[in-house]
């Protein structure tokens, strides 16, 4: 993998997304088309002076590889974070033809896709912790014709819902293969399984009802370190081997221009930070 390496890159779009959350797209000249090449789960880090203070934060793309091939779309989700130094001033600050610097894609949370797999995939997330996921479902259900993604999605409420209608696009698309549930804490829905936070026993009922463990290939984990934890224990308990299970913790240290990459392993601890679902 080559070194990650910063390049400024003007926005080309910023799209509100609830009210608390947006995305931002960047053109990607010609010349830095395969520099941004991207595996489905990877993020970019931004880089840029705050109050004259150099600040770097990173952020998942939410585009699906192929997309990024066919019009050279690279696309980051954003969500205010409460007293957040950098979210806050992408919120307030970034606007179509703004120019910063952005360094190219790394991480590891992804697992290798082939046209001829027939897995089921399942992803756990919660708040912006969709925003990996989100590219991992896209790229897999277009990459895997034969191979079906179950997502089940914790948020506060149905307005905070980020990629709402992507994923009903989504669902319309893939009828047959893409199945997704909501679970919110504050709205109530019709099915109590769908009522409530995601913690250990919310997500063990999921596994005991709509979801097979044993059918479960491969599991992709993203949202609030609690949320992370209980769905992975629920998992591992299910009998969902460890190497299975992907895992990315939007806490972990930044990665500097240069330095080698972080491997983002299971037992990655989390920072203190409150991410806002
Ligand atoms: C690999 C990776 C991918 C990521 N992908 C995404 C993504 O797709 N979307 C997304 O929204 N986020 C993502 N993140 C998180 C993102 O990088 C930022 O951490 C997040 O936006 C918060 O940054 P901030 O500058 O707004 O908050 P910060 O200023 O870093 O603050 C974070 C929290 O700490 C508190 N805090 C700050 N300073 C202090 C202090 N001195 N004392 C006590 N508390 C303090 C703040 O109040 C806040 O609650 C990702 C992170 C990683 C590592």
């Amino acid at each position: 993998m080559a070194t990650p390496q910063f390049h400024p890159l003007r926005i080309r779009d910023v799209r509100p997304e609830t009210a608390d959350a947006l995305t931002v797209s960047f053109d990607v000249p010609p010349a830095l088309r395969d520099a941004f090449r991207f595996t489905q789960g990877q993020f970019v880090t931004l880089k840029t002076h705050i109050d004259g203070e150099e600040t770097r934060r990173s952020y998942s793309i939410c585009v699906g590889v192929t997309d990024y091939d066919r019009d050279g779309e690279l696309r980051i989700g954003i969500k205010r974070v409460r007293g957040g130094r950098f979210s806050n001033f992408a919120i307030e600050t970034l606007k179509p033809g703004h120019e910063i610097e952005v360094m190219t894609p790394d991480g590891r949370f992804f697992t290798h896709l082939n046209a001829d797999h027939a897995k089921h995939y399942v992803a756990f997330s919660g708040g912006s912790g969709i925003t990996p996921v989100l590219a991992i479902i896209k790229t897999t259900l277009d990459m895997e014709p034969t191979s079906r993604f179950t997502l089940v999605y914790g948020n506060r409420s149905v307005d905070a819902i980020m990629f709402a209608e992507e994923l009903e696009d989504l669902k319309n698309r893939y009828m047959d293969r893409f199945s997704l549930y909501h679970v919110l804490s504050d709205d109530l829905q019709d099915v109590e399984l769908f009522n409530g936070v995601l913690d250990q026993e919310k997500c063990k009922a999921f596994l005991s009802t709509l979801l097979s463990p044993e059918e479960i290939d491969e599991a992709f984990i993203c949202g609030p370190g609690p949320m992370m934890d209980a769905a992975e224990a629920a998992l591992k308990e299910a009998g969902v081997p460890p190497k299975q299970i992907h895992v990315e913790r939007f806490g972990t240290p930044l990665p500097q221009a240069g330095a080698p990459t972080i491997e983002i392993t299971e037992s990655t601890p989390a920072a203190d930070l409150e991410l806002v679902i």
